[in-house]
């Protein structure tokens, strides 16, 4: 856990590795009086959003001092499955490429216990501690559909860990059950319910979910489901989307949020940006949102919920399906620690046009870490050291299923050449 008495160090010390020019002064001062312990107002915030050349400098610099204060040189990961157990959704938000009517012949699908506990096999063989199992707003289904998919999964994996169902998704569950909220969370808690998905969040500002999701929860609903989850013990984790319609001052509101509701439950075990992919969706085809963020805007997210958010939630996490694995490096000097999740398979981003693929394997988490000179850690959902893992030579054997490569080029050919070279020679016959 952070330490609260934070170290006062000029931040004009640290500032020289940059290379940058000095930033103006306004900008260092709130940078030396937030590494001095102060807390970022929702003001300063947007200020920082906005901070480009020398000030998008100091500002990464000054993260990167933070996180290495709040958290040392160790980056974590979780070896985790993703499992969808239904595309099928009536909610229809703007930015969704993933949900399908549940009609559509083609490829609307709903997994049956059976294809779900596979997954979880899967996910076991491979090393997973975690499963996150979310899925669409099926309208179809009641409350006790999600109760029976923990059951399922705990009676046949008791030791795996269930990180599941959005407040959207326990929104549904609630108002279907008849329960009180509380009661309904602590029923799913009892079926096996580990911790929750923060997601559904997007932007907690009503201004823009009126836009992005006008049938989705509002942001009191939200709060008041973290709140109750909290309240009994299940801790989730926090999301914000950007890079789409919102403005500085909504992305600062929504930290300002988070940070006051962590203040009170102390639920929150980490926080991740996710940018908006555009690609294949209403929300920047039909609606005028921007392309997602660009680069400077991606690590600018970071650096600024390193600095809003500490001492309160001191893990930044960020999201390699967004941002891919290189620019992701390049997140781990600007505030995060935190590389996520395995994954295995993935859809939601996929499904709206990102490309940077479904699965990172653990061993690919250690060598992505290594090369920028940090420690990789596998952890927990909930933080706990699964393994440190210090010296390459004593890693573990990969457990991923052996990959065919379809090589191209010269390939074919030199292969050919090399396998005559090592047949053995027939030997002359006898004169
Ligand atoms: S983001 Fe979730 S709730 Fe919204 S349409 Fe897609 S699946 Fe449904």
């Amino acid at each position: 856990m952070f330490d609260q008495k934070v170290d006062v160090q000029p931040l004009s010390n640290e500032l020289g590795s940059t290379g940058g020019s000095i930033a103006p002064t306004n900008l260092r001062g709130l940078l030396e009086e937030t590494l001095a312990g102060r807390e970022l107002t929702a003001r300063d915030a947007e200020a920082l959003l906005l901070a480009e050349g020398p000030d998008f400098h100091a500002l990464i610099a000054a993260a990167d001092l933070a996180r290495s204060r709040d958290c040392g040189e160790d980056v974590s990961y979780v070896v985790c499955r993703n499992i969808n157990f239904t595309n099928v959704c009536y909610v229809g938000c703007s930015f969704c490429g993933f949900a399908r009517h549940k009609d559509d012949a083609l490829d609307a699908y709903d997994r049956t216990h059976d294809e779900i506990l596979a997954k979880c096999q899967n996910a076991v063989d491979r090393g997973a501690t975690e499963v996150c199992i979310q899925g669409g707003i099926h309208p179809n289904k009641t409350h006790e559909h999600y109760r029976d998919i923990l059951l399922a999964v705990k009676a046949r994996f008791p030791d795996l860990h269930i990180h599941a169902y959005s407040p959207e998704e326990i929104d549904f569950g609630h108002r279907k059950s008849g329960m009180k909220l509380e009661a309904y969370l602590q029923w799913l808690m009892d079926a096996g319910l580990g911790t929750m998905p923060g997601t559904a969040a997007e932007i907690l500002d009503d201004e823009i979910r009126n836009i992005l999701s006008p049938n989705k929860l509002k942001t009191d609903r939200w709060v008041e489901i973290i709140k109750a989850a909290h309240g009994l013990g299940l801790r989730s984790t926090s999301t914000l989307m950007y890079g789409h319609i919102e403005k500085p001052r909504h992305i600062a509101g929504h930290l300002d949020l988070l940070r006051e509701i962590q203040k009170e439950t102390g639920g929150f075990t980490e926080f991740v940006p996710l940018g908006f992919i555009h690609e294949r969706n209403l929300l920047y085809n039909l609606l005028g949102a921007r392309p997602g963020p660009s680069m400077l805007e991606d690590l600018r997210m970071i650096a600024v919920s390193r600095l809003f958010l500490r001492p309160w939630i001191t893990n930044i996490q960020i999201s390699w399906v967004k941002m891919g694995h290189k620019l992701g490096q390049m997140a781990l000097y600007a505030g995060a620690n935190d590389f996520g999740g395995t994954l295995m398979e993935e859809s939601i981003s996929r499904e709206s046009g990102s490309d940077f693929g479904e699965n990172t394997p653990p061993e690919e988490f250690r060598r992505l870490i290594r090369e920028v000179g940090r420690v990789p850690v596998e952890r927990t959902t909930l933080y706990n050291v699964v393994e440190r893992f210090e010296d390459p030579a004593l890693d573990p054997e990969s457990l991923e299923p052996a990959k065919e490569v379809d090589l191209s080029g010269p390939a074919r050919s030199r292969l050919k050449f090399e396998s005559t070279k090592s047949e053995p020679k027939a030997e002359a016959p006898a004169a």
